[in-house]
């Protein structure tokens, strides 16, 4: 989407955070050169039978960035824009989420440069099983497990685990997350996110000395994560839900609103926009809304340095990937918000995709209760480890997070000695 960033390589960024985090622990060269740098990268080049007969070549990616602390994980995205470096950038994104969660598990990431809105289902079934087999080469249960990202779902990863277990012989739900339960996907997996999001705005609360009882809440982006945080927060905190906004707009209510009627309102009209008893608001307006916790759930690059000092929240958790721009994080943290980093505020879906690939492993499936309780255990430890760090060293959630996942690999890299 068309931003003020939209021109910064995303890598680039990447490696700059690791060099910030790579000063306040003292890494030595080696180790950050290692930090820096992608372990294996895949580039794919294939054709597709169009539905016209044709067919035309696409070009895929996976980069696996770092496996020191086990496979590696992390989605794939169908998208006009992806590029190497983005995939590599997301790549290492997945290996810092996965190690602050502590579950066992380096980062990948893969994309294919295709237009989805543009194919037909069948045209997208070939493509994904296509792609699937040419990277077949370097995933696999024990080496690397893709997942849904932007413009793929529980079908892109019911095709993919049927394409690899063709050519496998036999069936292998785990070589994927995010399946359709029938296939071996998680209880609890689709609203995971959500769930993650809410259990660490609980903890963050009782240290920032809110009650989410009956606190005001505004969440930008009704969509997957977003809806289901606000519904959680609505149901098991008791919070008051008083603005949320999609793509087409913004709503108010100062006593707050149902998150399910809105819900029902959006799968009925298609936006959460026009929602009896409500004011209209934009999607600015709902990000500077008079509320103690707001829930940025939808775009990248939404709180700037501009209207980062209008934000009346106290706790700002990011459901979103990467909503905060880094001088907008400094006056948050200089206004003393509480914010909540989307590798720790998000990851509980990539941690109930872990159980999912746990359960995959062990052909034994959980109940829903007992996927939630490990996540809330999940949630609660690696909340905690993260503010540790930021009392201790004085910095802010982001940067105490980054510290503690970039340690958790570099202590995995030094206990396994450089090969050979
Ligand atoms: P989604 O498509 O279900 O929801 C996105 C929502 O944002 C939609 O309601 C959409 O209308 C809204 N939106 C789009 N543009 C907007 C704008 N300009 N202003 C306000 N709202 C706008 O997607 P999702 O899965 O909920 O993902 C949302 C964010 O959460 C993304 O950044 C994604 O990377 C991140 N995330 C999601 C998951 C997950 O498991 N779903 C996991 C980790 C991170």
């Amino acid at each position: 989407m068309p931003n003020e960033t939209s021109t910064v390589n995303p890598f680039e960024t990447a490696k700059q955070q690791i060099d910030i985090v790579a000063k306040q622990i003292h890494l030595d060269g080696g180790v950050l050169e290692v930090l820096k740098h992608p372990k294996r990268e895949l580039t794919v080049h294939f054709p597709v039978r169009m539905d016209d007969g044709s067919f035309r070549v696409y070009t895929g990616y996976r980069v696996q960035y770092n496996m020191a602390r086990g496979p590696t994980k992390g989605g794939i995205r169908f998208h006009p824009q992806v590029s190497l470096d983005e995939v590599r950038a997301l790549a290492a994104w997945m290996t810092w989420k996965c190690a602050v969660v502590n579950i066992p598990y380096g980062g990948a990431k893969g994309g294919v440069i295709c237009d989805p809105k543009s194919m037909s289902r069948g045209e997208l079934e070939r493509l994904t099983r296509r792609y699937a087999s040419e990277i077949s080469l370097i995933i696999g249960p024990e080496i690397d497990i893709p997942a849904p990202d932007v413009y793929t779902d529980s079908q892109t990863m019911a095709w993919i685990m049927d394409t690899y277990s063709m050519q496998a012989g036999y069936s292998v739900p785990g070589v994927v997350t995010g399946k359709p339960i029938p296939l071996g996907g998680s209880e609890g997996r689709g609203e995971a996110t959500g769930r993650g999001c809410s259990i660490v705005i609980r903890e963050a609360a009782k240290d920032a000395g809110i009650r989410v009882k009956g606190a005001k809440v505004a969440v930008q982006g009704f969509g997957n994560a977003g809806s289901v945080a606000a519904r959680l927060l609505y149901d098991e905190q008791g919070a008051q839900i008083v603005a949320v906004s999609d793509s087409k707009g913004g709503i108010f209510k100062a006593d707050g609103l149902n998150p399910h009627a809105v819900e029902e309102h959006k799968q009925k009209t298609g936006s959460v926009v026009g929602f009896p008893g409500t004011k209209a608001i934009s999607n600015a307006e709902v990000l500077e809304a008079k509320v103690d916790i707001l829930v940025p759930a939808a775009l990248e690059n939404q709180i700037t340095a501009k209207n980062a000092p209008k934000i009346e929240a106290k706790v700002v958790a990011e459901a979103a990937n990467g909503p905060t721009l880094p001088e907008a994080d400094t006056i948050l943290f200089e206004k003393k918000a509480t914010v909540l980093p989307d590798i720790l505020a998000n990851a509980g879906g990539v941690t109930v995709s872990y159980f999912e690939w746990a359960q995959d492993i062990q052909g034994f499936f959980w109940p829903l209760a007992e996927v939630n309780q490990r996540l809330d255990r999940v949630m609660v430890q690696s909340y905690a480890d993260v503010h540790k760090v930021a009392v201790e060293h004085k910095v802010h959630n982001r940067t105490a997070a980054y510290i503690l996942a970039i340690q958790r690999v570099v202590d995995a890299i030094r206990l396994r000695g450089i090969y050979p």
